[in-house]
C-alpha cells in the first residue's frame, strides 16, 4: 500500500505542477466577454454594458486575452460615437498585446484602428491598417480575427470602387466565418457582398441578397444586422424606382432602431426616408427628417453619413427655392465625399450643385458642375465597367480553378481507386501465390506419398508375405532377367523334405515358423548377387549369376548343412529337418523360364527319388 502512493507521488506531483502552470481562466469574465462579441452584432449597447462589466471583472483578475477582446468590442462600439475614447481604448488594448496568448489579437487591434480612420473620414489609412489586419491575421493562422480584417477591407474597397477586390475578400470572409460556425457573421458579410452588387448596378441581384440576409437576421434576433440590411435593402430599392418599397423598409429600420435605442441605425434610417421624400418633391417632410437625422447624429462620428444628409438637405432647400443655403449644404457634402473618394456620391452633389447654381443664375459654375457630373459618371461607368469586367474574371478564374480542383480531386480519387485495386490485385497475387504454393506442396506430398504407396504396393507385390523373401513372381522375373542378359545362372530349387508331417503332426503354426526360420537360413547363406525366394508351399528358388555347376553345388551343399543343422530346440523333438535341392544351368538367349525350372524340378525329382536330403544336378546335354 505504502509503495503504491509512492510511486504515484511523482505523478500526483507533476499533475499539481501543471494545474498551476495552467493560467487561471477568470471563467465569469470569459463568459461575459463571449456574450458581448455576440452582441455586437445585434445590441450594441448591451455589447458595450457587457464588455464593461468584463473589464470590471478582469481588473481584479487580470487576463490579457480577454482583456484585448473586451476592449476590442467596446472600440468597434465607440469608433461609431466618440473617436477620442476610442482611440484610448485601442492604446490600452495595443499595450496588452505583449501579454496577451492569442497572436491573431494584433490584427484585431489594426481591425479597430482601421475603423477609426474610416471613421474619421481617412479611408486611405483605413485601407492600410486593414491591410496589415489581413497581414498579421492570415501569419498568426487566426481565420476568425481573418474574417474580421477581410470583411472590413473588402467592405471599404467596395465603397471605393474596388468592387472586384472587394468582393474576393467578403467572399473569403463569409467562408471563413461560416467554417467558424458564426452564422451572424456571415450572414453580415453576405450583405457586403449584396451592397457590392448594388453599387455595381446589379440591383436586383443585390435586393436578392439583402432580402434574404434580413429573414435570416430577423429569425435569428439579430435586430441591429437587420437595421443595417433594411436600409441597404431601401437604397436598393430606390436604385429600381420601387419607392414605396424603401419608404417601408425605411420605417421598419427606423422603429427597429428606436426599440434598441440604436441612434445611428435610426439617423441612417432617417436619411432614408428624406431621400424618398426628396424624390416625391416633400421637401418640407425631408427636412424634418434630415433635422430629426442631425440631432441624432450631432456627436456621431460618422463624417460619410453627415454628407449625405448634407446633400439631401441641400436637394430639399432647392426644392424649397432657398439655393444660397442649399449651395452651402452641398459644397460641404462634396467636400467630405471627396475626403473619402466616394465617386458615386460625388457625381450625385455634382448634379445637386448644376441645378442649385443655375437657379442661382451662375451658369458658368452650373456648366462647370455639369462637367465635372459627366466627368465623374463617366469615370464611374468606366469603373463599373472595368470592375464588372475584372469581377466576371475573377468569378470565371474561381468557376475555372473550382472546375480545375474538381478535375483534380476526381483525378486524386481515380487515382487512389487504381492503387487501391492494384493494392487489392497485389494482396489476391500474393493469397495466389501462397495458395498455389499450398497446392504445389499439397501435391508434393500426395505425389511422394502416392509414390511411398505404389513403392509399397509395388514391394508388397513382390514379397512374400509369409518369410518376407521375393515372392514366385518377383523371383521368376529375376530369372527371366538374367536369361534375357549375357549372363548364365544357376538355378537351385529347395524343396523341405517330408514338410507335410510337420504340418500334419503339429499344425500350420509350427509349419508357418519353420519356413520362417528356413527362410531365414537362406537369407544368410545367399550374399549378393545371389538371389533368393519363395516359389509356394516349402519350396524355395535360388539364383547364382555366372556360378558354374560346381560352385553351384557347393553353394547347394552349404544351403543343405544349415538347414539340417538349424536349431530345431523350440519345435517338438521329431521336427528334425531336411531338404532337398536340384540344381541346373540357366543358359541366356537359349532357356526360357520355364526351361530352367523343367531341368531344376527335374533334377529335384531325382534328388528326392535318390532318398531325399540331397544336392542333384540336371546334366545340360540331356536337355540341350
Ligand atoms: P516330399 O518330401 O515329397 O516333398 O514330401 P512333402 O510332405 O514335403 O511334400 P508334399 O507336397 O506332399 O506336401 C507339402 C506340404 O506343405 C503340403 C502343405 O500342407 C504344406 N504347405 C504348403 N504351403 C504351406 C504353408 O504356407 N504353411 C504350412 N504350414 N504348410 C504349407
Ligand atoms: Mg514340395
Ligand atoms: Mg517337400
Amino acid at each position: 500500500m505504502k509503495s503504491l502512493a509512492l510511486r504515484l507521488l511523482p505523478a500526483l506531483l507533476a499533475l499539481a505542477a501543471t494545474a498551476l502552470a495552467q493560467p487561471v481562466v477568470d471563467a465569469p469574465a470569459a463568459g461575459l466577454v463571449q456574450r458581448a462579441i455576440a452582441a455586437g452584432r445585434n445590441d450594441p449597447e448591451d455589447a458595450r454594458r457587457l464588455a464593461e462589466d468584463a473589464l470590471g471583472l478582469l481588473a481584479a483578475r487580470p487576463d490579457a486575452d480577454l482583456e484585448v477582446r473586451a476592449l476590442l468590442v467596446l472600440c468597434d462600439y465607440w469608433s461609431e460615437r466618440k473617436l477620442e475614447v476610442a482611440r484610448e481604448l485601442l492604446g490600452r488594448a495595443s499595450a496588452l498585446l505583449s501579454l496577451a496568448r492569442r497572436g491573431g489579437l494584433r490584427a484585431g487591434v489594426y481591425s479597430c484602428e482601421g475603423d477609426l480612420f474610416e471613421s474619421a473620414g481617412d479611408n486611405a489609412k483605413a485601407m492600410d491598417a486593414y491591410g496589415r489586419a489581413v497581414s498579421s491575421a492570415e501569419a498568426a493562422g487566426d481565420d476568425e480575427m481573418l474574417a474580421n480584417a477581410l470583411y472590413q477591407r473588402g467592405w471599404l474597397r467596395g465603397l471605393q470602387g474596388d468592387y472586384a477586390l472587394g468582393l474576393i475578400d467578403l467572399r473569403r470572409s463569409v467562408t471563413l466565418y461560416e467554417k467558424a460556425m458564426m452564422a451572424e457573421h456571415a450572414r453580415t458579410a453576405v450583405n457586403g457582398v449584396a451592397t457590392i452588387y448594388n453599387r455595381m448596378g446589379d440591383y436586383a441581384q443585390a435586393q436578392h441578397f439583402y432580402a434574404q440576409a434580413l429573414k435570416a437576421q430577423l429569425a435569428a434576433g439579430t435586430q441591429r444586422e437587420a437595421v443595417v440590411t433594411l436600409y441597404n435593402l431601401g437604397r436598393t430599392r430606390e436604385n429600381l424606382n420601387d419607392w414605396d418599397g424603401a419608404r417601408g423598409d425605411y420605417l421598419n429600420a427606423l422603429e427597429i432602431s428606436r426599440r434598441i435605442d440604436y441612434a445611428r441605425g435610426a439617423a441612417y434610417a432617417l436619411r432614408g426616408l428624406a431621400g424618398v421624400h426628396n424624390a416625391r418633391g416633400e421637401w418640407g417632410e425631408a427636412l424634418e427628417r434630415l433635422a430629426e437625422a442631425k440631432k441624432l447624429t450631432a456627436d456621431l462620428p460618422d463624417a460619410r453619413l453627415q454628407a449625405q444628409l448634407a446633400l439631401l438637405r441641400g436637394v430639399a432647400l432647392r426644392g424649397l427655392k432657398r439655393p444660397a443655403e442649399s449651395l452651402t449644404s452641398l459644397n460641404a457634402a462634396l467636400a467630405a465625399f471627396r475626403a473619402a473618394e466616394a465617386l458615386a456620391e460625388q457625381a450625385a452633389t455634382h448634379a445637386a450643385l448644376a441645378d442649385t447654381l443655375a437657379d442661382l443664375g451662375d451658369w458658368r459654375a452650373a456648366f462647370e458642375q455639369q462637367r465635372l457630373l459627366k466627368a465623374a459618371t463617366d469615370r464611374l461607368h468606366a469603373r463599373q465597367l472595368d470592375q464588372r469586367f475584372t469581377t466576371l474574371k475573377v468569378e470565371f478564374d474561381t468557376a475555372a480553378r473550382e472546375k480545375e480542383n474538381a478535375l483534380l480531386m476526381r483525378e486524386k480519387a481515380a487515382t487512389e481507386d487504381a492503387l487501391a485495386q492494384q493494392k487489392r490485385v497485389g494482396a489476391l497475387q500474393v493469397i495466389a501465390i501462397a495458395l498455389a504454393a499450398v497446392l504445389v506442396a499439397v501435391l508434393g506430398l500426395l505425389a511422394w506419398r502416392q509414390r511411398q504407396t505404389s513403392h509399397r504396393m509395388r514391394a508388397l507385390a513382390l514379397t512374400d508375405e509369409l518369410t518376407g523373401l521375393p515372392n514366385r513372381r518377383a523371383v521368376l522375373a529375376r530369372l527371366d532377367e538374367l536369361l534375357q542378359s549375357e549372363h548364365a545362372c544357376a538355378v537351385l530349387i529347395v524343396d523341405l523334405d517330408h514338410f507335410k508331417v510337420i504340418n500334419d503332426r503339429h499344425g500350420h503354426l509350427v509349419g508357418d515358423d519353420v519356413l520362417r526360420a528356413v527362410a531365414g537360413v537362406l537369407t544368410e547363406t545367399v550374399r549378393d548377387p545371389m538371389y533368393v525366394g519363395r516359389m509356394g508351399g516349402e519350396e524355395f528358388l535360388l539364383l547364382l549369376p555366372d556360378a558354374t555347376v560346381e560352385a553351384a553345388r557347393q553353394v547347394a551343399e552349404r544351403v543343405r548343412a544349415a538347414i539340417v543343422g538349424l536349431d530345431a530346440s523350440r519345435w517338438p523333438s521329431d521336427c528334425a529337418l531336411t531338404a532337398s535341392i536340384g540344381v541346373t544351368i540357366a543358359r541366356p538367349r537359349l532357356d526360357r523360364v520355364s526351361d530352367a525350372l523343367r531341368r531344376a524340378d527335374q533334377a529335384l525329382y531325382s534328388a528326392k527319388a535318390a532318398g531325399r536330403n540331397r544336392v542333384h544336378e540336371n546334366a545340360l546335354t540331356v536337355a540341350a
